[in-house]
């Protein structure tokens, strides 16, 4: 049944990909031509941001590495707000609207305020990163499941990591950075090998991307060691092996141990 909305205007919840403008979708690239605003947050890169004609009102939300971030709840008002007044409404952000991007809660906003609400999805970070970088999630020798999960819960405990990674496994962590050392030891005292390599893609896609291969107990060395910066995803696996990357040379023998998986 076809259903009626109080206004004409129309809430989009568009994913921007991982970094690259080559990596939106056609319609994304669309939709950011015929906004009449797009709201994006800090993730969506300069070369996205590009896109967006100059006559389109733009507001940033979520600034990377400032505290000047607008509460959910005031996010969700304002694209309320804007689409009720009739507008068409992007809003733009980092890889996947629905992957750690909080699109469900605008969604049920929507829903909540009876607006019409389209979601584009996008390439998320995970599928995006790990191409760039020769690296596949599954394999068929390596492994035939991939998760993904958050890092940055606020009590880590809070996470089941039990399984998650280890033999035939993939495990992509997101926002887990600040976090690494206390991954790699939960893993590892779920009894996932210490020796089992992993990928850390430092702004993946982009022109200053950063690939590092290391072991599984090596993680969170190397994320001070590199002075690893957010954003940036963590991979747990045999196929981290397989990454186009620069191995890390610092821990000894870490370079040989990587070639016996590879
Ligand atoms: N919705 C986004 C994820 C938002 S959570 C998506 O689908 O990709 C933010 C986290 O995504 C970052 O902390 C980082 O772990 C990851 N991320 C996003 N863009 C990235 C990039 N270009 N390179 C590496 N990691 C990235």
């Amino acid at each position: 049944m076809e259903k009626t909305f109080p206004s004409a205007g129309k809430l989009w919840l568009v994913g921007a990909g991982p970094g690259d403008p080559d990596l939106l979708t056609l319609r994304a690239a669309r939709l950011l031509g015929s906004a009449d605003i797009v709201v994006h947050d800090g993730l969506v890169g300069e070369g996205v941001l590009a896109l967006i004609p100059p006559h389109v009102e733009r507001i940033g939300v979520a600034k990377q590495r400032s505290r000047h971030t607008m509460k959910q709840e005031l996010i969700n008002e304002l694209l309320v707000r804007e689409t009720l007044a009739g507008k068409q409404v992007v809003r733009l952000k980092g890889g996947d609207p629905f992957i750690f991007g909080r699109g469900g809660e605008e969604l049920d906003a929507a829903r909540e305020a009876g607006i019409a609400c389209e979601v584009v999805p996008g390439i998320t970070a995970a599928a995006g990163c790990a191409a760039q970088a020769g690296l596949p999630l599954t394999h068929r020798e390596d492994a035939s499941a991939v998760s993904f999960v958050a890092g940055q819960c606020k009590d880590l405990s809070d996470q089941d990591w039990s399984g998650l990674a280890g033999h035939g496994r993939t495990l992509v962590i997101y926002m887990g950075i600040a976090t690494a050392t206390a991954i790699a030891d939960k893993l590892i005292a779920d009894g996932v090998s210490p020796g089992l390599p992993v990928a850390v893609i430092e702004r993946g896609t982009t022109a200053d991307a950063r690939v590092l291969r290391t072991l599984l107990t090596d993680l969170g060395d190397l994320v001070s060691r590199e002075a690893v910066k957010s954003p940036a995803l963590i991979i747990v696996g045999k196929v981290a092996a397989r990454a186009d990357a620069l191995d890390c040379l610092g821990a000894p023998g870490v370079a040989e141990k990587l070639g016996n998986f590879a």
